[in-house]
């Protein structure tokens, strides 16, 4: 299944994910990914699934929920890696309108500099980009690029974008205590997004298991500083994004293995929130138990806390 959820998003509200890219084709490799660690490290596009499927996909979805009286705000490309590296991007955004509801892109904003990517974008309703650095040294620990990415025509292609797109433009930056979280990032991220002027800028702190062990999140101080710093210099709203999920908002069918399957392989989810959908939907906890001992799905600690995340190894060999 290529679509998951709907998804409680603090940004997008009820967010229907499209997972158009397979476990782990992405340019970056970021410390913090709750995906865990970039596989198939590429700036190569290409093609991965038929826009059409994707379409019939998402339509059938909706049907589902409209049945079960359920809202949805987006249609968001939130997958297994780097969205735009589907080169069928802008076909599948074209397609998906049809169906007359928002659609979302969270990008790493990698590729922009192809004139191909900044079309398919624009094609998108709300696209975020991310800028977790401006300083090439800092972006290399963080993001973990591709080598062949230059970090200076990222930023000015995110800057050239922003002057011709749309839709709604927002960033976004994940602040990673010991990495990212100093005085002098937030000023440069600062200058940056005043040359960008998005609708708002977000600061992240991973709040799910990371690629790495030895990633944590920024305190709040530091985030507080760094708000402040980017209102100030830039202009723009910013906002926190620092909970956790909630069981609201979650959509599960009566295939429970499979939504779990298919969230948990873009969204990991704290055991409280599972347990929840099981009491919900009247089923046998010995469903996740199969799925465990399969090795489908794996648990994990952070923070304290327990989730369960898909395990992408064996994502693609059923
Ligand atoms: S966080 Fe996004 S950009 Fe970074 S490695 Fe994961 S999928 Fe790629």
């Amino acid at each position: 299944m290529i679509i998951y959820g709907p998804v409680p998003s603090r940004r997008l509200g009820q967010s229907l994910g499209v997972n158009n890219i397979p476990p782990k084709f992405c340019s970056y490799s970021c410390a913090y990914c709750q995906i865990g660690i970039t596989k198939n490290m590429t700036i190569q596009r290409k093609a991965f699934y038929e826009p059409e499927k994707i379409f019939s996909e998402v339509k059938l979805k909706i049907t589902q929920l409209k049945e079960n009286g359920k809202h949805l705000d987006y249609i968001s490309f939130v997958p297994d890696g780097e969205p735009t590296l589907d080169k069928n991007l802008g076909i599948t955004l074209d397609m998906l309108k049809k169906l007359n509801i928002k659609t979302a892109v969270i990008t790493n904003a990698s590729l922009l500099w192809m004139d191909e990517v900044k079309a398919d974008l624009s094609k998108a309703d709300w696209v975020s980009v991310k800028l977790d650095a401006v300083n090439e040294e800092i972006w290399r620990q963080i993001d973990r690029p591709h080598g062949r990415l230059r970090l200076e025509s990222i930023l000015d292609s995110i800057v050239a974008f922003s002057k011709s797109y749309q839709g709604t433009l927002v960033t976004e930056t994940m602040l990673v205590s010991g990495l990212n979280d100093r005085t002098e990032h937030f000023e440069s991220i600062a200058k940056q997004i005043a040359k960008i002027k998005p609708e708002k800028s977000y600061i992240l702190v991973p709040t799910r298991p990371p690629a790495e062990n030895n990633i944590y999140r920024a305190t709040s101080e530091r985030l507080i500083e760094a708000a402040g710093i980017i209102n100030s210099i830039s202009g723009v709203n910013v906002e926190c994004i620092t909970e956790d999920d909630t069981e609201q908002g979650f959509f599960f069918t009566d295939n429970i293995a499979q939504d779990l399957l298919n969230i948990t392989s873009v969204h990991p989810i704290r055991e409280e929130i599972i347990q929840h959908y099981f009491q919900v939907k009247k089923a046998d906890i010995s469903i996740l138990n199969e799925l465990l001992e399969q090795n489908k799905i794996a648990e994990y600690i952070y923070e304290g806390k327990k989730f369960y995340k898909r395990n992408l190894n064996n994502a693609y060999k059923e």
